[in-house]
């Protein structure tokens, strides 16, 4: 599976691999506050290195859970990151859903300079001793964060704003970042609500 794309398990123990689009976005993936606390996958701090090990900051150039460092007070800083995503980014979208328990809110002046204060270092990328590419390690939380800050700030202070998404599908809060070329994706993915949908068009047709 290419980094950034998760395998989720939904609350009917069926999977289904979702793209969420965009390293940000993905954050929210990881876990997020009650009551959403019951997914989480950052546990301990060799959680997220292996976490982000597999996450889109690893697409284009892999790295391993040993090349982060993470404290645990760093780990309470990715937290509050994601925490602020989980408010912020559904008070984006274009026709979300409500979040169970979630209030979502339109960005704030505390958040702006969160985020702008977030946004600097981004992982280094350096040449090996053949002349390859590679990351200069350890990779900090400092760089983490602010590669999911740029990564936001790109989105939500532009036009692409308009490609933030939440799943069509009923019960289905996923939300992801379109990248398809005509900016049309609906569903979380097509194994899951795509397919449920398609279903759902064929008996209501079938019960007329
Ligand atoms: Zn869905």
């Amino acid at each position: 599976m290419k980094p950034g794309a998760r395998r989720l398990t939904g609350s009917d123990g069926v999977s289904h691999t979702f793209d969420p689009g965009s390293f940000a976005l993905e954050l929210i993936l990881s876990g997020g506050p009650p009551p959403w606390d019951r997914y989480e996958q950052l546990q301990t701090p060799d959680d997220a290195a292996a976490w982000l090990a597999g996450s889109y900051l690893a697409a284009d150039l892999p790295f391993a859970a040993e090349d982060v460092r993470i404290s645990k007070p760093d780990l309470t800083r990715l937290k509050e990151f994601r925490t602020m995503l989980w408010h912020v980014v559904p008070a984006l979208i274009a026709d979300a859903k409500e979040v169970p328990g979630i209030a979502a809110r339109d960005l704030t002046p505390a958040d702006r300079e969160y985020l702008n204060s977030t946004v600097g270092e981004t992982p280094r990328p350096e040449l090996d001793e053949h002349g390859a590419i590679r990351w200069q390690t350890p990779i900090t939380m400092r760089q983490v964060l602010g590669a999911a800050a740029q990564d936001l700030i790109e989105i939500i202070g532009s036009d692409r704003v308009s490609r933030l998404r939440m799943c069509q599908g009923s019960n289905c809060a996923l939300m992801f970042y379109d990248t398809s070329r005509p900016g049309n994706r609906r569903w979380c993915s097509m194994q899951r609500c795509g397919n449920r949908h398609k279903v759902g068009n064929y008996r209501t047709r079938h019960n007329d």
